[in-house]
This record gives C-alpha cells, structure tokens and sequence, in this order.
C-alpha cells in the first residue's frame, strides 16, 4: 500500500453565530481538508482545524506546512507505517502539529477502509456505541446562557461548559445563574483559556467552586504551569491542562509538577490520533483521567475524535465535539445527529462518513 496522491483543502463555512472565548471571536471555519488517494485508488480525508489566537497559526499557514513540506515528506509512503511517517514530518517541520493532525487522520481513513473496519477497530476497539456531549457556552451575558443551558438539558445533555476568563465578575454571575437554571444533577466545567492571571483566578475561583465545577480548565497563561500547580493545591475542584498540554513531554511535565489533575487532549491539536494516543498512556501509568476536547470541527473531525473517544478506555466524561452543529452547512452527505446530548459511534469503515465532492468545492476558500 502507498501514498500516491495529496492534496490539502482550506474550506471556509460560516458559523450559525459567532463563538467567542476570552482571547478571540470566531465567526467561520479556517479548515484544511487532508485528500489522500493510495495505489488502490482509495481515497482517504482528514481535517485539520486552527484557531489564530489561540494557536498561533491562520490558515494560509496551515495549508502552506501541509503542501510545501509535510505532504511532500509523506507521499510514497507506505500508511501502515505511522510511526516511521511522523518521524519524517518531525525531520521535516517541527511543531505544526495541526498541519500533522490532518495527514494522520487521513492515514487512519486509508487504513480502516482498506480492511473494512471503522477506526475505532484499528486502535483500540469499541467500548461504547454512544458519546456524551457536552453543551458548550462562550463569553455571553447571563441571560443568554441560562436561555441555551436550559433548551439543551430539556434535549438531554447531562455536562454544561462555559468558557470564562475575560471579566471575573461577569464569569461567576454566568456560571451562578446556569447552576440555579439547570440545577445540582448537570456537571458545570468551566474554561479559562488561559485569561487569568494567579491573583485573579485564586480569588475568582474560591467564590466560584461553591457552585460545584466538575473541573477547571486552563484558567492561567499556557506557561505558567507553576501557578496552575498552585491551584490545584489551593483549591478543591480538579485543574485540567489545555493550553499547556499538546505532547506527551507536555503532559509527563505537566503531571510530574501537579500542574493537571485532568488533562484535555484534542486530537486535532495534540498531532493526531497516533500521537493521542501515547499521551492518553502516559496519562494512563499516572493516574491521571483525560477528556476530550475539540476545536469545532465539522463532520470528518468530529468522526476521527469519536473513534479516538471510542477506543481509549481512560477518556472519561461528556466530549467537547458538536458534530458541525456550530455550522451553516457541512461537507458530508450526511451529518450525525445528535440524540438526547449523544453521538452515535460511526461503524462504517474508515472514518465513517462520506464526503460531498461538490459541497468541498463550494467551501473551498482558496479560489
Ligand atoms: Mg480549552
């Protein structure tokens, strides 16, 4: 088997309504779509996904590291060997491992179809069929979050996530007036991403841990895993990593300060789901849980995030994937539905969904 053909897809689709974290407003995709065809003439996808002010790179960057280096590097490579093909796209590039992300998940795509499995099959097997979500809840007045927390527990999601970290105040009335509208059976996580500074987060976080947070994500900048160590001595709510965590030497180093009581792992952003993988192990010999996180995708991401949740026995608790829920449209012929809060586990081969050719050329964003 072998990589003959790649090709990479940015794709811009609006969001139904802007999303807003404590460093950034999004308002459509910047997505790369990863087109693989072997020499059987199979063709598999991979999306990958950024995030400018959170990640540091746009999409023009993003597509630039697929065709000018990592695709170069990869073709004419055999699939089945993944780790020989990360290996090159490390010798080739550094870093950049959204870029890598999408031409993993186009890997695992090819070799799930070419033995008719779907890829939870290939790397761990499946220990569930259906995924709980979470109900995810930006930077917007309390108001509007109890309307949207409310019609989401109606529909059956049991995990509610608001992002804070731009105005204390504002963020423990948010998180206050969801708790009172959704009562004390929803699990509440919060998200900081990285908007605190340590003052800021003891003395907003002694006040917000009465209202019962499953946990408390990355309230601290991305290097200060010295302060987010002190939290989690300080406080009683668990502290998960994110923004400091995209390698298994992040998350042995994160673990070994006590910097992360929970870690989030997005296989998009952590390199895809071969190296994942051995970040969930390594959390697994610690003891430490993981979950997972995701960066928007649409339909192809989503799958590969669902296969990896799927197949990693140490990934626990509702998964932050929406299944393009986010979007206007999709570039799949059919999307997942989403019942009383879960995912149903793709169980066709590969990712498990087929992509629609004429609505990838419609989003396409680089004509
Ligand atoms: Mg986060």
């Amino acid at each position: 088997m072998k990589i003959v053909e790649v090709e990479a897809i940015p794709i811009r689709i609006p969001l139904k309504k802007p999303f807003t974290i404590a460093v950034g407003t999004l308002t459509h995709c910047n997505h790369v779509l990863v087109r693989m065809t072997d020499d059987n003439g199979r063709v598999g996808w991979g999306e990958t996904t950024t995030f400018l002010e959170v990640y540091g790179y746009d999409q023009k960057s993003l597509c630039r590291a697929l065709t000018d280096h990592l695709i170069p590097a990869v073709k004419g490579m055999d699939p089945h060997d993944l780790a020989l093909i990360h290996q090159r796209m490390d010798q080739v590039m550094p870093n950049n491992l959204m870029a890598k992300a999408g031409i993993d998940f186009a890997i695992h795509d090819l070799l799930a179809q070419a033995v008719e499995q779907p890829i939870h099959a290939l790397i761990g097997g499946k220990r569930l069929d259906r995924i709980p979500l979470i109900c995810g809840i930006d930077i917007m007045p309390a108001d509007q979050a109890i309307e949207i927390a409310r019609e989401m527990v109606n529909q059956g999601y049991r995990t509610v996530k608001i992002k804070i970290g731009k105005d204390p105040r504002a963020d423990i009335e948010r998180v206050k007036s969801v708790r009172k509208a959704v009562g004390d059976e929803i699990k509440l996580r919060v998200d900081g991403n990285c908007g605190y500074d340590r003052d800021m987060a003891v003395r907003t976080f002694s006040r917000m841990e009465e209202y019962g947070l499953e946990w408390i994500e990355q309230p601290l900048p991305a290097w200060d895993l010295d302060g987010m160590a002190m939290l989690a001595d300080r406080l009683d709510t668990p502290i998960a990593v994110d923004e400091s965590m995209y390698t298994p030497y992040n998350a042995q180093h994160c673990i070994a300060l006590g910097a992360a009581d929970i870690v989030n792992i997005k296989i998009v952003k952590c390199g895809g789901i071969y190296r994942s993988q051995k970040i969930a192990a390594l959390c697994a010999a610690a003891g430490v849980p993981c979950f997972l996180g995701g960066c928007i995708e649409t339909t192809p991401g989503t799958a590969a995030a669902a296969h990896f949740y799927a197949a990693t026995p140490n990934i626990i608790s509702a998964a932050e994937i929406y299944g393009s829920d986010h979007y206007v449209d999709d570039i799949v012929k059919e999307k997942f539905t989403i019942d009383h809060g879960e995912l149903r586990l793709p169980l066709t081969p590969g990712l498990g969904v087929v992509i629609d050719e004429e609505k990838v050329s419609r989003y396409r964003s680089d004509q």
